[in-house]
């Protein structure tokens, strides 16, 4: 079993309306709930 990245990408939160989600690795990075751009996401380790 290889342990290479999820596919779903890494987990945000977003600044705007707070809302956890995965950024599915794409750029811009969008929030799903808000649609607000965030330039400089916050990464959640968990
Ligand atoms: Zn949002």
């Amino acid at each position: 079993m290889s342990k290479s990245a999820a596919p779903a990408g890494t987990k945000r939160r977003c600044i705007s309306c707070g809302a956890k989600f995965y950024d599915l690795n794409r750029q811009p990075i969008v929030c799903p709930k808000c649609d607000a751009e965030l330039a400089d996401p916050v990464t959640i380790i968990s």
